[in-house]
């Protein structure tokens, strides 16, 4: 089954339509500090708005617990919406609320799905009273695809097709990835890093059976020198991830992929305020310093494989890339994915900053909007939210 498009909606001019984003930004003292995910809703929400006769948009915002929670309300971003759209957005208080008396052309923003218990729960009652007042639904939050969340999952579901359908941001996620998933041009490279083996052990267990080259960095390389018979000092390490490593290196030897770690490393005594920073090969870190950044040699190896690859997956910064001295491998990598004539993909709530911060996010061909999201599609696990929608 394929995902069904705006396109495929039918009698959706003159409709009441419910519109699940992902809203999901960082609010602080009412302000919105990052507006990336806001602005990467509005195609979807400008077309609606242009054909439905009422449009309400919803969203969850941070760890809300299953009830009302100001510190969590989705009000500041309708006021943000207001702005981006240049129309006035009705903020309704409660998801649950009606709003029967919403006058044609109105655009509602529904207060945060996770102040109801039965969001989480995928409770299919919760997803029947959300969903009640509105004959279509659109599903725009590919950041949240890889849960089994009521307002994703048993909301899409409860629609027949012809009424639901994946929005812009959606499909072009979706497309991206399966170009990464589905018979990746090769050479496909993949660039793992970020702090641990653990959040990460399916993506790296899957790409081993996919890439040509897999680069690792970050504080999980660690975990594989020590996997290797190395020492790592201070550095963070995962013990308990040791095994895992082992079998990681174990598969792409067996598949002969070519597994990099990085040959040399940046040390630190510390990670703030260090009173010593050095630069070792990997099989020389001291008893007394941490690894927190590939050294100069690996960046230019890394930098000459993802100079020839054909598809690049990175995902997971090289270093503790937030604070400056530490952040040159991260950048380096940025700069080569942006450089690489390859079909380049960016995921990870970090890595998409260090793109950024290298200044270099308009020359990646996709950068995505849901870091677990897109972890959990390129190991090729079925997305709850997806399935649901192709349902
Ligand atoms: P992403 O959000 O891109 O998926 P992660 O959340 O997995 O990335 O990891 C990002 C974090 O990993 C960063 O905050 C960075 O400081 C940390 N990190 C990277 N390298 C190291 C290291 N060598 N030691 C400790 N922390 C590290
Ligand atoms: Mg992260």
């Amino acid at each position: 089954m394929s995902l069904p498009s705006l396109a495929e909606l039918e009698k959706v001019g003159g409709a009441p339509v419910l519109a699940r984003l992902d809203l999901n930004v960082p609010v602080r003292d009412g302000e919105v500090l990052d507006d990336t995910r806001l602005v990467a809703a509005l195609p979807t929400l400008r077309w609606l708005t242009e054909r439905a006769e009422v449009v309400a948009a919803c969203s969850h915002l941070g760890k809300a617990k299953g009830a009302p929670d100001p510190a969590y309300s989705l009000a500041p971003v309708a006021a943000a919406l207001e702005s981006a759209l240049g129309r006035p957005v009705r903020f309704v208080p409660d998801c649950l609320d009606p709003a029967n008396d919403a006058g044609p052309g109105s655009l509602l923003l529904l207060e945060n799905l996770r102040f109801h218990p039965g969001e989480k729960a995928n409770d299919p009652e919760f997803a029947a009273r959300l969903t009640e007042p509105y004959s279509h639904y659109v599903n725009d939050a590919f950041g949240t695809a890889h849960r089994a969340h009521a307002s994703v999952e048993a909301a899409a579901r409860s629609y027949p097709r012809g009424r639901k359908a994946a929005g812009f941001l959606m499909e072009r996620e979706v497309a991206a990835l399966d170009r990464v998933v589905e018979e990746p041009e090769q050479p496909f490279v993949a660039v793992v890093g970020g702090a641990k083996v653990s959040t990460k052990t399916a993506p790296l267990e899957a790409l081993v059976g996919r890439v040509s080259s897999l680069l690792i960095g970050g504080g999980m390389a660690n975990t594989f020198f020590l996997a290797q018979g190395l020492e790592v000092g201070r550095s963070l390490v995962e013990e308990e991830m040791v095994g895992t490593a082992r079998s990681v290196l174990a598969a792409a030897a067996k598949r002969g992929i070519e597994f990099v770690l990085p040959i040399d490393v940046v040390i630190a005594d510390a990670i703030d305020n260090p009173k010593r920073v050095d630069v070792v090969a990997s099989d020389a870190i001291p008893a007394d310093m941490m690894v927190v950044d590939i050294g100069p040699e690996a960046r230019a190896r890394y930098r000459e494989v993802l100079s020839a690859a054909r598809t690049v997956f990175w995902n997971g910064p090289m270093g503790v890339f937030e604070v400056a001295d530490f952040a040159a491998g991260t950048l380096a990598v940025a700069k080569a994915l942006a450089a690489s004539p390859a079909f380049t993909v960016v995921g990870g709530g970090e890595s998409v900053m260090a793109v950024r911060q290298a200044g270099v996010i308009g020359d990646i061909d996709h950068v995505s909007t849901g870091g677990g999201a897109s972890l959990q599609f390129i190991t090729g696990e079925s997305m709850p939210a997806i399935a649901a929608l192709e349902s």
